[in-house]
C-alpha cells in the first residue's frame, strides 16, 4: 500500500497476504513485471477525472488505493486474472485511461486494478464489411490514426479522446463529438467480446442483426465494470468523407435554434456536429460573436452530393426561423481548439470548483430541462458560472450539457454536493434522463434508483448472476451504498 496518503472512502482492503499470495500465482500468469504493488503504480491507477478526486489530490489525499496493478496483454490471461481473484473474492476494477468524470475507477474496497493497456491490438480490419475488430485498452486517438491510415473513420471523437480508451468508451456509453452522423458508441458496436468474474470468456457474433435471443454481449456496453471486462469489440467504420462543409448561424434565442435543428433532424437531415450554445457560452467561445445571441456550428459530411443536399436544408431551415449566417470560420476555430480543456485546469488551481453535468431531453423539455437546471445551480450559493449547449442530437430530442463553475470558499465538498441535489432533483422533476454519455460511476449511482425505478433492482439480479462474489468494480452505477460519499 502507499503509506501516508489520505484516503476518504476506502471501505476496506483486502488481507495483504492473500494480495501476495494471488501477485504471485498471476504472476506465473502474466508474467511478473506486469503485476505491481509500487506507490506510484497504485497511485496513477487509483482515480479518474472526478472534480472530488482532483480537489483532494490538490490537498494530498486520493478517494481510495488499489493493493495491486496488473496488465494483462491477451483475452486468456483477463480470464485467468478474473478467475483467479473470482476464487478468492478480491475485488477487481477494470481501468482504461482514467477520463471517466465521475469516479467510476475508484477502488473502493481496494484490491486490484486491471489495466487494460497492454491489450492494444487491432485484430481484424475488414474493408468490406466495414468493420474492425479491436482490443479494448487501444488509445482513442491511436485508434482513429490507425484507422485513418488505411483511409477509414471511427467516427467516435469524445473531447477526451486523446486520454481514454475503446474500452472505456464501451463501458460508459461514450458520444464522440460527430455523434449526429455516427451514433454513440452503442450505436457503432457490432459485437463485443467480454470476461465475466469467474473467467468465462464470451463474445457475440459480428454479423449486422440477428433474431437469436437477447444479445448478452450488448448487456456490456454501459456496465462500468460492474459485470466484467470487455476485451474487445467490433465496431463500424466509415470511408473517410468526401466532402465537408463548415456552417455556423447565430439565433435571437435558444428556442430558435433548437426549433430549427428538431425540423431538420425531422426531415432526415444528420450534420455529424451540431452544437448550440447558450448566449453566454456563445461569447465564452467565440467572443467575435458577442453574448447576446445563440450560436449554432454545424459539420456536414459524406458524399459530395448528399452534402450539397443537406447543406441547403439546414440553411433553408435556419435561415427561415432568423438566424444569422455567421460562416464557416467559428467551425474552423472550433475544430482547431475542440480538445483543449487547459482553462479547467488553471481554474482549478485558483480555487474553483468546476464541472460539467449532461443530461438528455426530448424536445418537448429541452429548454425548460435547460432553464430549470440553470435556475438550480444558480441557487447555490457560491457559483459563478452556469452555461449550456447542445450537442449530440436525435430525432427524439438532445443532449444538453451544463458547465457549473463556483468558487465557495473552503468547503468545496459540501457545494460540490449541493450543486449535483439541485441539478439531479431539476433534471428529473423535468422528466429528463440524469446522463447522456458522462456514465454513472461513483457520484451518480445515488440518482439510479429514481432513473430506473424497478429497473435498477432488476439489473442488480443480473450483476448478480455474472458476479456471484460481487468482485466487479463494487458500489458503482449506483449497485449498493456508498455509505462515506453519500452521507
Ligand atoms: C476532458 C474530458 C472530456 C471528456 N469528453 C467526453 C466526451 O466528449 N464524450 C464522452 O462520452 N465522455 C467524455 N469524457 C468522459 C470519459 O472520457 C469517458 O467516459 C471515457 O469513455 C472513459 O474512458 P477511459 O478509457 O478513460 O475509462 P476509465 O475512466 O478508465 O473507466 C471508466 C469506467 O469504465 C470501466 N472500464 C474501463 N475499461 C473497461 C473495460 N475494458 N471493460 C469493462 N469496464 C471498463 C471502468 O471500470 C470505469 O468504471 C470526458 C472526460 C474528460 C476528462
Amino acid at each position: 500500500m502507499a503509506k501516508n496518503i489520505r484516503t476518504v472512502l476506502q471501505e476496506g482492503c483486502v488481507n495483504q497476504a492473500a494480495i501476495d499470495q494471488y501477485a504471485e500465482e498471476v504472476s506465473a500468469v502474466i508474467g511478473t513485471e506486469n503485476v505491481s504493488s509500487n506507490h506510484i503504480d497504485l497511485l496513477s491507477t487509483c482515480r479518474d477525472y472526478w472534480p472530488v478526486s482532483s480537489i483532494w489530490m490538490l490537498e494530498g489525499a486520493v478517494p481510495a488505493l488499489p493493493q495491486l496493478v496488473v496488465w494483462p496483454q491477451t483475452t486468456e490471461e483477463v480470464s485467468q486474472v478474473l478467475a483467479l481473484a473470482h476464487e478468492r473474492r478480491i475485488p477487481v476494477v477494470p481501468y482504461g485511461e482514467g477520463s471517466g468524470a465521475l469516479g467510476g475507477v475508484v477502488p473502493l474496497k481496494g484490491g486490484i486494478m486491471i489495466d487494460m493497456k497492454r491489450m492494444s491490438r487491432i485484430r481484424v480490419l475488414d474493408q468490406e464489411n466495414l468493420f474492425v475488430t479491436v482490443e479494448c485498452g487501444l488509445n482513442g486517438a491511436l485508434y482513429e490514426e490507425h484507422l485513418n491510415r488505411s483511409g477509414y473513420t471511427g467516427g467516435h471523437f469524445p473531447q477526451s479522446l486523446r486520454c481514454s480508451t475503446v474500452g472505456g468508451w464501451l463501458a460508459c456509453r461514450a458520444a464522440g463529438q460527430f455523434s449526429t452522423r455516427y451514433g454513440k458508441i452503442e450505436d457503432m458496436v457490432v459485437a463485443a467480446e467480454a470476461v465475466l468474474a469467474d473467467g468465462t470468456v464470451f463474445s457475440g457474433r459480428s454479423v449486422p442483426r440477428t433474431s437469436t435471443g437477447p444479445r448478452v454481449d450488448q448487456l456490456f456496453i454501459g456496465s462500468e465494470g460492474v459485470l466484467g471486462v470487455i476485451t474487445s469489440a467490433t465496431l463500424r467504420i466509415w470511408p473517410l468523407p468526401e466532402k465537408r462543409h463548415l456552417a455556423s448561424y447565430t439565433f435571437e434565442n435558444i428556442k430558435d435554434g433548437l426549433e430549427t435543428i428538431r425540423l431538420f433532424m425531422r426531415a432526415g437531415i444528420r450534420p455529424a456536429v451540431v452544437r448550440l450554445y447558450d448566449a453566454q457560452e456563445t461569447g465564452n467561445h467565440f467572443p467575435e460573436l458577442g453574448d447576446k445571441r445563440c450560436a449554432l456550428i454545424i459539420l456536414i459530411e459524406g458524399a459530395a452530393k448528399i452534402v450539397d443536399a443537406e447543406k441547403e436544408i439546414v440553411e433553408e431551415q435556419a435561415l427561415a426561423l432568423g438566424a444569422i449566417d455567421t460562416g464557416p470560420e467559428h467551425v474552423e476555430h472550433w475544430l482547431k481548439t475542440r480538445f483543449n480543456i487547459s482553462a479547467a485546469s488553471r481554474l482549478l488551481q485558483k480555487g474553483a470548483v468546476l464541472d460539467t453535468i449532461e443530461v438528455t431531453t426530448n424536445w418537448h423539455n429541452a429548454l425548460t430541462t435547460y432553464l430549470a437546471m440553470q435556475e438550480a445551480l444558480k441557487g447555490v450559493a457560491g457559483t459563478m458560472l452556469a452555461s449550456g449547449h447542445w450537442s449530440h442530437v436525435y430525432p427524439e430530442g438532445a443532449a444538453l450539457y451544463i458547465t457549473v463553475v463556483g468558487f465557495p470558499g473552503n468547503d468545496k465538498i459540501s457545494y460540490y454536493k449541493k450543486l449535483w441535489q439541485e441539478a439531479m432533483a431539476a433534471c428529473l422533476a423535468e422528466g429528463a434522463a440524469i446522463s447522456h454519455h458522462h456514465g454513472i460511476g461513483l457520484h451518480r449511482g445515488q440518482w439510479m434508483a429514481k432513473e430506473h425505478g424497478k429497473g435498477l433492482e432488476v439489473f442488480g439480479r443480473i450483476k448478480d448472476a455474472f458476479d456471484p462474489h460481487g468482485i466487479m468494480n463494487p458500489g458503482k452505477l449506483g449497485l449498493g451504498e456508498v455509505e462515506k460519499w453519500q452521507k
